[in-house]
């Protein structure tokens, strides 16, 4: 992934300071320090539009009488994970509140 502040290249293996809240994440940029985070909507519409299209294609290839109705539902919902899959980026942010550093509490 790249950081939208300094533009450079960021491994998650490498970064020490972050919090997650459920599909809400904080991350630090080690390069610039500043605080990123996602859309935890975001990511929580690309998890349940993956999950709707996974079933649907399920359903219509074990039930064909269901195709009519499964295939369209299959086809919206790759489209939804799609677009929610280009709207999930890292936006800066303030570090979040009550965080304790990692690196500074050992
Ligand atoms: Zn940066």
């Amino acid at each position: 992934m790249q950081c939208p502040k300094c533009a450079k290249f960021l491994k998650l293996s490498d970064i020490s300071e972050y919090q997650v809240k459920g599909t809400q994440r904080h991350i630090q940029c080690y390069h610039c320090q500043t605080w990123l985070k996602n859309s935890g909507v975001t990511l929580m519409l690309k998890v349940i539009a993956f999950y709707v299209c996974a079933i649907s294609i399920g359903v219509g290839y074990f039930m064909a009488e269901w195709r009519t109705i499964t295939t369209p539902i299959a086809i919206m919902a790759l489209i939804a994970t799609l677009v929610s899959h280009l709207m999930d980026q890292w936006a800066e942010t303030e570090a979040p509140k009550n965080y304790q550093s990692k690196s500074s509490s050992e």
